[in-house]
Order: structure tokens, then C-alpha cells, then sequence
């Protein structure tokens, strides 16, 4: 059952894990407890805006220090949440997380950063979801659109069901990004119809761009398409400056990727922003990045 579920799952049976039925049963036993144990953390991945190269906003992302099997990405464990149904409350963990911290950060830094955070199309499916993100707002008093939810083109199939919840969060002043665009099955007509604020341009794009013509006008035109249709494009997996340059002279409004900073610790990107006056060897004299 869990092979059959595509791509992600292919992670179980690396050679070197020798990764049995047991081995995933023990996975999932520990997976139960990590909540309540506090082995969930947030790392975030600082986004830049390309036209002033500031900080405004990063993307959360989950880590588990799980004190038996060891460092798991999320790329192992969140399909395994998903099937067992463990991303709600892994979830919502992850949504009060990040509002608490937006708070934090809202009184530390004054205007503010925003946070993106990942949701599976199982937590988007739930009746309660909007409630949720509502309830975290408002216990956490912070603006909605520091908030970005960040959902795949898989969210999106049953659009039915999914414009009246997004039109909702909207509502609230939620940012909505698109992730990963570009890989799923996501038609032209989902992205006219869905109240999206930004696409986030899959890193497979942006890995090949130097060397792939094909790559390089895929991005174009998603850039194109952003600000023809209103909506930010950020670029992920940004690696080296001449990828940033293609993306700066295509007009792509932010990037994300190693080039500028790793996904860090809640502390030590307090220390990127009040320091960060050469990321990338730019804005040498500039503010301290934050606005
Ligand atoms: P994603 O949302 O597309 O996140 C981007 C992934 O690319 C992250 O991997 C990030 O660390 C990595 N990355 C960032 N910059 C670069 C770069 O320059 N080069 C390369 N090669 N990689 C880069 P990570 O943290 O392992 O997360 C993997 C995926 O797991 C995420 O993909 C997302 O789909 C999922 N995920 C992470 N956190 C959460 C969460 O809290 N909830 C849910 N539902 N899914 C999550
Ligand atoms: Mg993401
Ligand atoms: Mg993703
Ligand atoms: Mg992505």
C-alpha cells in the first residue's frame, strides 16, 4: 500500500536504509509521539525580494530529531503522516508554530516577516481548516497577511470544494501561494479561477536553467503569467548568482535557495536579518533588510 503511492515514497526503500515493514511500523509508532514530545521543529528559509534584495518573508519548514531512528526530513516523514492521517495534528502543530513565531518576530522586528507554511491537501481537505487558521490568528492577535499558506496543485483538484475555502482565507487576508508550480496538473483555468497571490516556480526549473533553453523559457513565461495575472513569482532553489541574474532580468519579484541562506533555526535567522548587508554580495550599505 505505502510503495503504491508514488515518488515520495520510493525514500523507504533506499538501499542503504534496508527499510523493512518494521522499520516503517516503528517509523510510524515514533512519528505518533514526536508531537508531544516536542522533536517537531521549524526551520526557516529566507525569501528575497529581488528588487531591493530585503528579507519580507520566509518559508517554514519542518525538521524531526527523532531520538531513536535519528535526523528524518520531511520528504520521509510527511508521506507517512499523510497516510496514517498524523498531518492534521502535524499540522496544526506547524500552523500554531508559525503564527506564534510571526508574533514574536512582529514585536522583536516591528513591521514584521511574513511565513509561508506548507499544507497537504489532506489538512486542506478538512471541514474545520479555515477555522483553524482563523482560530491561530486570532489567539496569536497577529495581521492575516503575515500569514502564507502554501498549497500544491493537488489541493486544487476538486475545485469546487476548494474555491469557497480559499475565498474564505482570503477573505481573513491570507496570502495563498501555488508550490511547486509547474509540476503538477494544474490547468491555466485552476490558476484564472483560485484567489492565488503568488506561484512559487518548482526548483526543478530553476536547477538546469544555465545549461537548458526549455527550463529557461518555462520561467519566463511563469514570470509572464504571474504579473499578467496580478500575482507575485518566486523562484526556489536558487543555487548560484548567474541562476539569480536570469531570474533578476526576467523580473521574477523573489527568490528562495542555498544561494542565499539554508532553511535556519528561529534564532540564528534572527541573526541573517539583523546582519545580512552582503547576501549575495549586494546592498553592501543598505538597512538592516527587514521591512
Ligand atoms: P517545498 O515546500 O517545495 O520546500 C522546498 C524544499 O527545497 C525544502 O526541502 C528546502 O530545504 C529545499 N531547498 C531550499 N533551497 C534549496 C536549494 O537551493 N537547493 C535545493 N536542492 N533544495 C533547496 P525540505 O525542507 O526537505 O522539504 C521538502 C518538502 O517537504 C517541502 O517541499 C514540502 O513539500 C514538505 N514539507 C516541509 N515542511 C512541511 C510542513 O510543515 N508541512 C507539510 N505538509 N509539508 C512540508
Ligand atoms: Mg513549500
Ligand atoms: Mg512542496
Ligand atoms: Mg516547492
Amino acid at each position: 500500500r505505502v510503495k503504491e503511492r508514488g515518488k515520495a515514497h520510493y525514500q523507504f526503500y533506499r538501499s542503504d536504509m534496508n527499510i523493512t515493514l518494521t522499520n516503517i511500523v516503528t517509523m510510524e509508532t515514533n512519528l505518533r509521539k514526536a508531537v508531544q514530545n516536542e522533536e517537531l521543529t521549524l526551520y526557516y528559509q529566507p525569501q528575497i525580494d529581488l528588487k531591493d534584495m530585503t528579507i519580507k518573508s520566509v518559508e517554514a519548514l519542518l525538521r524531526w530529531e527523532c531520538p531513536t531512528l535519528g535526523f528524518i526530513s520531511p520528504g520521509e516523514f510527511i508521506p507517512l503522516a499523510e497516510d496514517t492521517g498524523l498531518i492534521i495534528p502535524i499540522g496544526n502543530w506547524v500552523i500554531e508554530t508559525a503564527c506564534k513565531q510571526i508574533s514574536s518576530w512582529l514585536k522583536a522586528f516591528g513591521n514584521g516577516i511574513r511565513i509561508a507554511v506548507n499544507i497537504s491537501p489532506k489538512q486542506f481537505e478538512q471541514p474545520n481548516f479555515v477555522d483553524i487558521i482563523k482560530s491561530a490568528i486570532i489567539n496569536n492577535d497577529i495581521p492575516a497577511n503575515l500569514l502564507e499558506i502554501e498549497i500544491t496543485e493537488g489541493a486544487m483538484h476538486n475545485s469546487k470544494e476548494a474555491i469557497p475555502v480559499l475565498r474564505k482565507l482570503k477573505e481573513l487576508g491570507v496570502i495563498i501561494s501555488v508550490d511547486d508550480f509547474g509540476t503538477g496538473y494544474s490547468s491555466l483555468s485552476y490558476i484564472k479561477q483560485f484567489p492565488i497571490d503568488i506561484l512559487k516556480i518548482d526548483q526543478s526549473f530553476v536547477r538546469d536553467v544555465l545549461e537548458n533553453v526549455k527550463d529557461a523559457a518555462i520561467i519566463t513565461t511563469i514570470i509572464h503569467l504571474g504579473k499578467n495575472l496580478g500575482m507575485d513569482v518566486i523562484a526556489e532553489g536558487v543555487e548560484c548568482q548567474e541562476q539569480a541574474d536570469i531570474l533578476i532580468a526576467a523580473n521574477c519579484h523573489k527568490a528562495q535557495g542555498f544561494y542565499y541562506s539554508r532553511p535556519l533555526p528561529a534564532s540564528e535567522v534572527e541573526k541573517f536579518l539583523l546582519s545580512r548587508t552582503n547576501v549575495g554580495n549586494r546592498n553592501e550599505s543598505a538597512d538592516n533588510g527587514i521591512n
